[in-house]
């Protein structure tokens, strides 16, 4: 929008600092905002601002550092009026210089349309076309690292199609107001349609999106106030970075997308950067994971869990893969492509069969000592697997009342006669099982009391979602939901692990909760066999 006409009628010029509070209007200027009788002059800028166009101006604003060009409506004397309006940045100052033109004359149809045609109308957020064109100009101007992040709601789909489009709706508003807290300075927020978003991330790699994005998890995972209770919503993201992941737009969001479809098949509500899932990359994955199995590539790392008390008293195993050419992987990255391959059920008895080996080890230690050991979905659908978990079990001559089989909600939920039998022979040889990442699904409670499930983990989500510390008012509700887990668990007999602990406060919340086991960052990060043990033998030297 730079009409060259535009500059005969310059109408006011403003100073405004870093809170919008206007600081210096020209004197034409104050005529101008004083012209219809009665009227006041503005004090800030953003206060005269047409509400749906707040979050535009911001964005803009935000994202460009020195000069920028935009229409908006203000209020002027009660009555709407367009704008255009030009804003150098005072760097020094941390202030800017607003050049306002009047352009409610010329303002047709024609640019009502344009700023529709830019902007979703349900969010009043920047749409594909403004995302492209954004994007585009970042790309032209060259230079800086930055990253897109694709969104997409879990659950979104079930509140729409059970509470009501409505519902959904006021769903999407609510995340739009949670997300546009989380921006930073350059940070775009813009939705592609139904429950897709896109955070461009100014001047960032992946690597510092990522912990940004950690930010957006906990948003999406706290409570809706807009939907019932019962309703949990998570967000899968995908993450690419420019230039790495690509150097023009599409190349860029389809690589987001790619991933955003990983962070979905491994489980939900997690964010995965574009590296490996590049499709054409996929088929040599595949193989590199096929001769990494082969190759002893795979190892695993034991995560310690402790009693309320802090005594160690069990530990989940998890899987690693340090490839000669891509270096470490991580398993949210390199299980859904195992699963996509049909290689799950062959890696998934693999490291059963050594983390019962191992346990057997502990054992020999410390009896008592609990291994848990997640089983993917697939492995859960096989028609021998409790068969197999059974001849691993003596084969490795472990006490079966010992280990913990981790499964999801949605493997449960999705249960057929046929693995709700395995699971019931499997625990009448003394086999636990435990639902992992609960409170992600959306779970009806029947199938807890029907199934022998021994305990759940509540999912990271929530335990982050109280905070790193002191209780504010926001999570004050998430604390409410953690006990109310933790109670209702108990009501049924189950016990109840705490994932993901990364602070002396969350501890300590758990602990007065009634928690059972913790597990996290705080208490020890997944670490090798001998670490474990390590941490086993003073004790054993004590007893
Ligand atoms: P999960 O089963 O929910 O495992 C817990 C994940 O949370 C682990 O990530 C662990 O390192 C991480 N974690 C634990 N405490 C904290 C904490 O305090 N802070 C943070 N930021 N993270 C914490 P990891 O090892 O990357 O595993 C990711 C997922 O991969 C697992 O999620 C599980 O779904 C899957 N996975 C790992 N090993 C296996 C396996 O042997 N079989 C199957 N089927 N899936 C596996
Ligand atoms: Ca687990
Ligand atoms: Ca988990």
């Amino acid at each position: 929008m730079s009409s060259p006409t535009l500059d005969r009628v310059l109408d006011a010029v403003l100073r405004v600092d870093a809170q919008f509070d206007i600081r210096f209007i020209s004197e034409p200027g104050q005529r101008w905002f004083t012209a219809i009788p009665g009227s006041e002059l503005p004090t800030n800028f953003v206060d005269i601002l047409h509400p749906d166009d707040v979050a535009g101006f911001k964005q803009t604003l935000a994202g460009t550092p020195e000069t920028f060009s935009l229409d908006l409506r203000i209020l002027k004397g009660g009555t709407e009026c367009w704008i255009n309006l030009r804003s150098y940045r005072l760097h020094a100052a941390h202030q800017h210089v607003f050049c306002v033109f009047d352009i409610s004359m010329w303002k047709t149809e024609d640019s009502a349309l344009r700023h529709a045609a830019q902007h979703d109308e349900l969010t009043g957020l920047p749409n594909r076309a403004l995302l492209k064109s954004t994007v585009e100009q970042r790309l032209k101007s060259g230079g800086n690292p930055f990253s897109v992040a694709l969104l997409d709601l879990d659950g979104f789909k079930k509140v729409n199609d059970t509470y009501g489009h409505a519902m959904g709706d006021a769903v999407l508003i609510e995340t739009t107001k949670r997300l546009i807290k989380l921006l930073g300075p350059g940070d775009m927020l813009a939705r592609l349609g139904g429950d897709e978003f896109v955070l461009l991330y100014d001047n960032k790699n992946a690597e510092a999106a990522q912990q940004a994005l950690k930010n957006v998890l906990l948003a999406v995972a706290r409570p809706y106030d807009a939907a019932p209770h019962n309703a949990y919503l998570g967000v899968s993201i995908g993450l690419a970075e420019y230039p790495a992941h690509g150097d023009d737009y599409s190349t860029l969001l389809k690589n987001a997308d790619t991933a955003m479809y990983y962070s979905k098949n491994a489980g939900k509500n997690r964010v995965t950067v574009f590296t490996l899932t590049e499709a054409n990359l996929d088929f040599s994955i595949r193989a590199a994971i096929h001769n990494g199995i082969q190759d002893g590539e795979f190892y695993m790392d034991y995560q310690p869990q402790y009693d309320m008390d802090r005594r160690l008293i069990g530990a989940e195993a998890l899987m690693r893969w340090t490839n000669r050419d891509l270096g470490r992987v991580g398993p949210d990255q390199f299980i859904p492509i195992v699963e996509d391959a049909g290689l799950m059920p062959f890696l998934g008895k693999w490291a059963l069969r050594y983390s019962c080996h191992q346990l057997r080890k502990f054992q020999k230690l410390a009896p008592d000592f609990v291994m848990s050991v997640n089983v993917s979905p697939v492995q859960f659908g096989s028609d021998h697997f409790d068969v197999e978990v059974m001849d691993v079990v003596k084969e490795t001559g472990i006490d079966p009342s010992k280990l913990v089989l981790e499964i999801t909600e949605s493997t449960l939920m999705s249960s057929q006669q046929k693995t709700e039998r395995a699971l019931a022979r499997l625990r009448e040889q003394g086999i636990r099982f435990s639902i992992d990442d609960f409170g992600t699904g959306f779970s009806s409670l029947a199938y807890l009391t029907r199934l022998p499930v021994s305990s759940i983990k509540i999912d990271k989500a929530f335990i982050w979602a109280m905070g790193e510390s002191e209780p504010t008012p926001a999570s004050s509700s998430d604390r409410k939901l953690i006990s109310a887990m933790i109670n209702l668990a108990h009501s049924i007999d189950l016990k109840v692990v705490a994932e993901g602990v990364e602070t002396e406060h969350q501890l300590a919340f758990l602990k007065a909760a009634g928690c059972n086991v913790a597990q996290g960052y705080l208490t020890g990060r997944p670490m090798s066999a001998s670490d474990i043990l390590r941490q086993i033998q003073p004790e054993e030297a004590l007893a």
